[in-house]
């Protein structure tokens, strides 16, 4: 493969630096890591967004959270289907394997992926709509989200588009109980689910209450 190119320098120096000094000072807890391996307590599905940091708003250090990330934290529908399924695949040895006890699934404020999709289903963004599209198949797991906003005759855009990216989350809640071993496990007490929003610019998190069938601040 003649195109991949060197690191960029830097990129180089701060691995360096990363070495020198995060590294140095903990290799005990590395070498510990290495040698017995993962243990996550949870499982966090969250937006590639490079704005959400989730292992800083919960100062996770290494072996603690095992993350998936894919275009606005969505969970598809179980379908045994043969084909290529990443979100799938994190999902299933998440929580058969590596037993997780805790499944996050984090939405966060002005995700682009979720506009998409706001623009894709009012009209707005046609070529989203076509096959070739990755990211406008991906959205389609969102498009019952849609319909339910739309339900709500919101006024606001804007109260509509962070709508949609709280309903992303609640339904990949519900897509995920989908997943036989998952609902299995939620049954069993062994894994419990949680629905969070986080507000990048106030830097606020808020939780899914299923009673309420509202966001809550944490
Ligand atoms: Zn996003």
């Amino acid at each position: 493969m003649e195109y991949a190119k060197p690191l960029p320098s830097y990129l180089t120096k701060r691995y360096h630096g990363w070495k020198a000094t995060s590294y140095a000072d903990n290799k005990v807890w590395y070498r510990h890591l290495a040698e017995e391996g993962q243990r996550p307590r949870a499982m966090v599905i969250s937006c590639c967004d490079s704005r959400v940091h989730v292992t800083s708003i919960f100062g996770a250090d290494q072996g603690e959270f095992f993350i998936h990330r894919n275009i606005a934290n969505l969970v598809p529908p179980y379908a045994p289907d043969g084909d290529h399924h990443g979100t799938s695949a994190a999902l299933e040895f998440a929580v058969t394997s590596l037993k997780v006890a805790h499944l996050i699934v984090m939405g966060h404020s002005n995700c682009g992926g979720v506009n998409g999709c706001y623009d894709m289903c009012s009209g707005q963004a046609p070529e989203l709509e076509k096959k070739s599209s990755f990211v406008g198949r991906w959205m389609d797991i969102l498009r019952p989200g849609y319909n339910r906003v739309k339900d709500m005759n919101l006024d606001d855009e804007a109260e509509a588009r962070r709508q949609l990216e709280k309903a992303a989350v609640v339904i990949s809640l519900e897509n995920l109980l989908t997943f036989p071993f998952v609902k299995s496990a939620v049954e069993g007490e062994t894994l419990s689910l949680h629905g969070l929003w986080h507000d990048i610019g106030e830097g606020g998190l808020q939780n899914y209450d299923p009673e309420t069938d509202m966001f809550v601040d944490v």
